[in-house]
């Protein structure tokens, strides 16, 4: 009888995108729902950036290229890295990928031996766990709870390592939190990280732009364990380019060097259409990132006063990403129809189904008292789905 190798049964398929698509099936059967579940900007790819891609086929951008991305993406990306956060790398430090979600797996799968342990802050984006249980690694999960804004703390760092560390990763802005840590909490997990030199930083900074905060702050500044951080950022969110799949990391050059070995036996290097209209959106004019920032603010700003509105929603305002993530553990224990709602991800799944509003369980993101909601929706939407929210829970008894 035919079988999937233990790795792969071990695997969870992603809840983000498995909400997604059951949003997906209800709407195909004619149903009205709002579709808050998967995280991507809903605007289109600017126009300059799509030209620059309609060239690049013009232009027969049609052959294999390097593994790690053209040389001209990787100097775009080399002198963003110095532009915007004042970081010196050389092109042969980035490997670009097929979106971030490679960029970080390939890391994992880069330096991760079995066993090795991996420090994963919960909440977390769902991928994370799954990926470090592909590349044969434990995780070790550190949880912050909302009352510390879903922040670790350096204590915290400092009680979770052990010999077996093999890398941290952090995410800030946070996807599912929205919370960004600042320069100082960030500078005091770095002095607990600089007494541990074998210590590898996978910092995700996909949501660079999406920030309230007035400035990103990337933990790969602080000279002290500089060369121990791999950045993975990428034009998925910023330039609104989920479906185009590029993604890259800025690393010390053993682990580019790893990289892009890996993923030259593996995926070769991302499409080239793809990388001509990244280095467009590198080199060309930026003010479409502002445009759609303060987008999401003002969204931000809508959903955190209508969902404070609903009764037992715990709602904590977001800094950065464009998820909302409030505690709703007033509504798990109830029911609806005599059928007990056990936990979050039955709670999305009510709100789906009696609702009509998608939205993403917290235990897939190992915060179980939660649900994610994604704003980057339109406002009439936000609006109409909170009202939809708030009817569905009071329903519950
Ligand atoms: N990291 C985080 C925190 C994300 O939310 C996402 C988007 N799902 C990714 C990485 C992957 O981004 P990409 O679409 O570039 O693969
Ligand atoms: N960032 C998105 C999310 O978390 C993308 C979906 C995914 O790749 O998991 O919903």
């Amino acid at each position: 009888m035919k079988q999937v190798s233990e790795r792969l049964a071990a695997l969870s398929p992603s809840e983000t995108l498995a909400m997604s698509q059951k949003s997906s099936e209800l709407k195909a059967q004619g149903i009205d729902v709002i579709n808050l579940s998967v995280g991507e900007p809903d605007f289109f790819t600017p126009d300059f950036i799509k030209e620059a891609a309609k060239k690049a086929i013009d232009n027969n951008f049609s052959f294999y290229a390097p593994v790690p991305g053209f040389l001209s993406l990787r100097n775009a990306i080399v002198n963003k890295l110095k532009k915007e956060n004042q970081l010196d790398y050389t092109p042969d430090q980035i490997v670009c990928s097929n979106g971030a979600k490679q960029a970080v797996c390939n890391v994992l799968l880069s330096i991760i031996d079995p066993g090795d342990e991996v420090i994963v802050p919960a909440p977390y984006w769902v991928s994370y766990v799954e990926m470090v249980k592909l590349a044969e690694g434990r995780n070790v999960i550190v949880s912050a709870d909302i009352e510390q804004d879903f922040k670790i703390t350096p204590a915290q760092l400092e009680a979770a390592i052990t010999k077996r560390t093999k890398a941290l990763i952090l995410c800030s802005p946070s996807n599912p939190t929205g919370s960004v840590y600042s320069r100082e909490e960030l500078k005091g997990l770095a002095d607990v990280l600089a007494g541990h030199p074998d210590i590898i930083v996978i910092a995700d900074e996909i949501y660079e732009h999406i920030n309230y905060t007035g400035k990103h702050e990337s933990i790969a500044q602080f000279e002290n364990i500089r060369e121990r951080v791999a950045i993975v950022n990428g034009v998925s969110k910023a330039y609104a380019m989920t479906g185009w799949r590029l993604g890259w990391i800025a690393a010390p050059k053993w682990i580019a060097a790893a990289c892009n070995k890996l993923q030259g036996q593996y995926t070769s290097s991302p499409s080239n259409v793809a990388q001509k209209a990244a280095e467009a959106a590198y080199l060309g004019p930026q003010d479409c990132i502002e445009t759609m920032r303060r987008a999401f603010e003002r969204r931000r700003n809508l959903i955190v006063g209508l969902a404070s509105d609903i009764p037992g929603l715990k709602v904590r305002r977001p800094q950065g990403a464009f998820y909302l993530f409030p505690d709703c553990s007033y509504y798990t224990g109830k029911s609806f129809n005599g059928k007990i709602i056990a936990n979050s991800a039955e709670l999305a799944m009510y709100l789906l189904e009696e609702g009509h509003v998608a939205a993403v369980g917290g235990l897939a993101f190992g915060a179980p008292d939660c649900i994610r909601f994604s704003y980057a929706a339109s406002d009439e939407n936000l609006r109409e789905a909170m009202v939809r929210v708030k009817k569905a829970l009071a329903a519950l008894v």
